[in-house]
C-alpha cells in the first residue's frame, strides 16, 4: 500500500534510552532492506518522549550507527546538530495531549488513575476503582491508562491498563508511537517480535483516529538476535558504546539473509 501522496513510507524509530545493541542494528537493516523491496521512504523518527533516560551520546550513537550502516534516510534530522533544533519532549507535550483528547471524544475508554505500576492488582490492572471514579485531570499529577475491554485480542487485553499519559505530564510511548506513525501516515513497519503486543495495543488504539493509515500499514515483526546465553539483548544491560567491527558487519548481513519474520 502507499500514502495518499502515492508514497510507501517505512521509519526507523529508536528510543535513545541507551546504547544500541546489535539487535537494533539488525532492525534498521531489514527496515532498509523492506523500504528498498517496496521503493519506499525512509523516516527517522528519534523516540525521545522518555526524558527522564535520554542523554545526547544516546543520539549521537543513533547517529554514528546508521552512518557506519550506510543507511540513507529522506525525513528527519540527518545529524545531531538538526537533532537538536528540534522541538524538545516538552515542547511537543501539548500536542500529544490534544490528540489524547480527541480520542477520548472519539471513544477512547481512558480514565485517570491514582495508582503507580505497582498498586496494580492482578493482570496489571487498576483495582482501586480509579475508573468508575472519574478523577479529574491534573497536570503534573495525574496518570492517564487506557482499560481494554475484555473481549479485545487477549494479547492487548493482557497489558493490563496501559499507561498513556504519566504522572510526570508528558505522554507514555504507546500514545506517542501510534500518533507519530499515524500523522506520518506510515506504510510499513518492522519491528522485532517482543513489540508484537504493543503492535497490537497501538492497533486498537488507531481506531480512535480519524481514517489511520496505521490500520492498513503492513507490519512486520522479526525474530530477536540473543546473546551467548540465548537471552534477548537489551539497551538498559548494555555496557557501552557497540564496536562497529567487520565481524560485526558479517554477522548483521548473515541475519539479514536469514531473518525469521513472525
Ligand atoms: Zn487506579
Amino acid at each position: 500500500m502507499t500514502t495518499e501522496t502515492g508514497h510507501a513510507l517505512t521509519r526507523i524509530a529508536p528510543t535513545p534510552s541507551g546504547f544500541l545493541h546489535a539487535g537494533n542494528l539488525l532492525n534498521f537493516l531489514l527496515i532498509q532492506r523492506l523500504a528498498s523491496e517496496h521503493s519506499a521512504d525512509i523516516a527517522l523518527r528519534i523516540d525521545d518522549m522518555d526524558a527522564f533516560r535520554l542523554r545526547p551520546e544516546y543520539v549521537a550513537d543513533i547517529f554514528r550507527c546508521l552512518q557506519w550502516l550506510g543507511i540513507c534516510w529522506s525525513i528527519g534530522p540527518q545529524s545531531m546538530a538538526e537533532y537538536e533544533l528540534l522541538p524538545s519532549p516538552e515542547e511537543r507535550a501539548d500536542h500529544y495531549y490534544d490528540a489524547l483528547t480527541d480520542m477520548i471524544g472519539a471513544g477512547l475508554p481512558a480514565f485517570v488513575c491514582r495508582c503507580s505500576r505497582r498498586d496494580l492488582g492482578r493482570d496489571a490492572r487498576c483495582e482501586k476503582g480509579c475508573a468508575d471514579k472519574r478523577l479529574p485531570f491534573v497536570p503534573r499529577k495525574t496518570l492517564v491508562r487506557v482499560r481494554i475491554p475484555a473481549g479485545a485480542d487477549p494479547e492487548v487485553v493482557a497489558m493490563g491498563d496501559t499507561p498513556l499519559w504519566r504522572r510526570e505530564d508528558l505522554p507514555a510511548y504507546q500514545l506517542t508511537s501510534i500518533i507519530d506513525d499515524h500523522e506520518l501516515g506510515v506504510t510499513h513497519i518492522v519491528r522485532g517480535e517482543d513489540l508484537r503486543p504493543s503492535t497490537e495495543l497501538q492497533l486498537w488504539l488507531a481506531r480512535f483516529l480519524p481514517d489511520s493509515p496505521f490500520l492498513r500499514a503492513e507490519i512486520r515483526h522479526h525474530h530477536l538476535v540473543t546473546d551467548d546465553a540465548g537471552q534477548k539483548l537489551s539497551k538498559s544491560q548494555g555496557t557501552g558504546m557497540l564496536e562497529l567491527t567487520p565481524a560485526l558487519r558479517e554477522r548483521l548481513e548473515q541475519l539479514v539473509e536469514s531473518a525469521v519474520w513472525s
